[in-house]
């Protein structure tokens, strides 16, 4: 691999990351919806799907301009994220207890994407990249507005999950 000397390289690396961390995204969040009983939370993974395939697609537009390619890199720390929700998935658990486990997964994965998405826009703005920081702010605006449909749909899980625990349901023991 080339070394990295500036701005720009980084501001590649860090995009690669990114693309990386959203091609992995689009094969879990299907597993997501599946797993999930409540159907407004299915509904959110499938919507967020759509959404986080337009992301990798805007990705892919910037490394155009940028004539560069997207590939080469993976996000491990996506990768671990994507562990924790498939152990959420795999776990013994309730219904409501296994949805409020898919909402604290998916809100550490929108967390780390609003943090990442901050950072590249920071460096397309000094590099002057004004095209590709339109892009990177529409797909952060999306991170965001997902993360706060995740903090009302755990609202009513959380509770319902509550009250699981002291009555436990016949699907909790399959
Ligand atoms: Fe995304
Ligand atoms: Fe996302």
């Amino acid at each position: 691999m080339p070394k990295i000397n500036n701005l720009r390289d980084v501001y590649i690396e860090q995009l690669k990351d990114l693309y990386s961390a959203e091609s992995q995204l689009i094969k879990a969040l299907p597993k997501m919806a599946k797993a999930a009983t409540s159907t407004d939370l299915a509904q959110g993974f499938e919507d967020h799907l759509e959404q986080t395939k337009g992301h990798a697609e805007r990705l892919e537009e910037i490394f155009e301009a940028l004539d560069e390619k997207p590939t080469g890199k993976k996000c491990k720390a996506m990768e671990g994220l994507i562990k924790e929700g498939a152990e959420a998935i795999e776990e013994d658990a309730s219904d409501e207890a296994r949805d409020a486990m898919l909402i604290a997964a998916a809100q550490r994965v929108e967390h780390y994407e609003i943090a990442a998405y901050g950072t590249v826009k920071t460096y397309a703005k000094l590099l002057g990249e004004d095209d590709a920081l339109e892009l990177l702010e529409e797909t952060l605006q999306e991170e965001v507005e997902t993360d706060e449909k995740l903090t009302e749909a755990a609202e009513s899980i959380n509770v319902e999950a509550e009250e699981a625990e002291e009555e436990p349901t016949a699907s909790s023991k399959r």
